[in-house]
């Protein structure tokens, strides 16, 4: 694994530059995956001769320990947002745990993962223990849900492809899975913040990957007496943003993955004005040629428009007034949804009351975005099932064997 690691690193401004070809997000970012990808993959090697079971004093003369041994195969689905970095994010705990895996890319961009069996290759790994296979979601992603004899499936997606992962468990064999899901997440912006900072980090928040992140503060909640303000400073913010050719070290953004989602995008907005938001700033084509989307911001959201439930998955931000924190906490949970959340404020009461009381697998303090291989990610309610990165993320790949011994009677 730790060959792995190396290769990749070796290999990284190649395998940005395929990604950025592939998916068309800023070549920086892409560079930013692949040295997340290398951390990923370093941190779970540390982990290939740490797991390990206890051992348990029991009723009765018995000696009782338990095994942590690999689940077996493991099914491994991933979307197109981030394709090399979610590739290793499920391939690097299987195999540090003895598991093997048949990983299925997004039919969008097969590319970087491709290139990386031949990594898995260079490094050494014997024959059929990573095994990459492209092909479509209804066919290839439906043949490694369905199979018999694969034990578990790491899926991230859409909540709805989720729903038909575990479906196909139920029908089949009964294996053990584990979904990353969509979001709506909230980001709460008290009044007593920092407004340039706030404003930044709200900002980057939603409009990262070009609103592509399935954790994106897609609910800007602004407490109401800084609210006018800080619309405008977001519309002042969202106009600078530079769009284009992803391999121009200047711009942001880059396109949407296709055109499905580029309808799709346009589609939500549609509905924004229809119901009534303010389009402070976008909502159109950026040039003339493709997926690009004009930095979008809305204002006057209310709870109830599509743009405010619904994943956008795009450039379009919603920005909510609230008045107090009991109001704000029963808003941003009354979601289906359970990703991520954030909170900014100076007030450490007032961050604890809320992180505490929001429904999220993540909840940021005056940051955003803050993830890592060592602390756990995951969805409360829709937003998935089981937990990845960190040592809770080996949980899912294991399964606890518990062996008990009949001792000698005591003299
Ligand atoms: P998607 O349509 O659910 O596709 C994800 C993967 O599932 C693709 O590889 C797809 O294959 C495959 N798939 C489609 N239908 C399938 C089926 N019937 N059985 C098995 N596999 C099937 O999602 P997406 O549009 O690519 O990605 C966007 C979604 O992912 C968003 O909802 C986002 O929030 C979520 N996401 C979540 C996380 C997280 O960690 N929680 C991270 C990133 C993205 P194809 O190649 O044919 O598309």
């Amino acid at each position: 694994m730790l060959k792995l690691a190396s290769l990749v690193e070796r290999d990284s401004e190649y395998l940005a530059k395929l990604e950025t070809l592939d998916n068309g997000k800023p070549f920086k970012s892409a560079i930013g995956d692949m040295y997340f990808s290398v951390k990923l993959i370093e941190y779970y090697a540390g982990y290939a001769d740490k797991i390990h079971g206890k051992t348990i004093p029991v009723d009765g003369n018995f000696f009782c320990y338990t095994r942590h041994e690999p689940v077996g195969v493991c099914g491994q689905i991933t979307p197109w947002n981030f394709p090399l970095l979610l590739c290793f994010l499920k391939l690097a705990p299987a195999l540090c745990c003895g598991c093997t895996c048949v990983l299925k890319p997004a039919e969008q961009t097969p590319l970087t993962a491709l290139y990386a069996a031949s990594l898995v290759k260079e490094a050494g790994f014997p024959p059929g223990v990573v095994n990459i296979v492209p092909g479509y979601g209804p066919t290839a992603g439906a043949a490694i849900s369905e199979h018999m004899d694969i034990d578990k499936v790491s899926f991230t997606g859409s909540t709805e492809v989720g729903r038909l992962i575990q479906q196909a468990s139920g029908r089949s064999n009964l294996k053990r899975v584990t979904l990353e899901l969509g979001g709506k997440s909230p980001n709460i912006i008290l009044s007593d913040v920092d407004m340039e900072f706030a404003v930044e980090k709200a900002h980057v928040a939603l409009f990262n990957n070009m609103g592509q992140v399935c954790v994106a503060g897609s609910r800007t909640f602004v407490q109401e007496d800084i609210y006018d303000e800080f619309v405008k400073k977001s519309v002042e913010r969202a106009k600078k943003r530079t769009i284009g050719n992803p391999f121009d070290g200047q711009n942001e953004s880059g396109p949407q993955i296709d055109q499905t989602q580029f309808e799709k995008i346009f589609e939500l907005i549609e509905s924004g004005k229809k119901e009534g938001a303010k389009l402070q700033c976008g909502g159109g084509r950026h040039g003339d040629k493709g997926f690009f989307i004009e930095s979008t911001v809305f204002s006057d959201v209310q709870d109830d428009m599509r743009i405010a439930k619904e994943e956008i998955f795009g450039p379009v931000q919603q920005i909510m007034k609230f008045k107090d924190i009991e109001e704000v906490i029963e808003r941003a949970n009354n979601t289906h949804y359970g990703l991520a959340a954030a909170v900014f404020t100076k007030d450490i009461d007032k961050a604890l009351t809320i992180s505490n009381a929001l429904q999220a697998g993540s909840v940021w303090v005056n940051c955003y975005n803050a993830v890592g291989p060592q602390a756990p990610f995951g969805g409360f309610k829709m937003s998935g099932v089981g937990r990845e990165l960190g040592e809770y993320g080996l949980d899912e790949y294991t399964e606890v064997k518990t062996v008990t011994i009949k001792l000698p009677q005591k003299p």
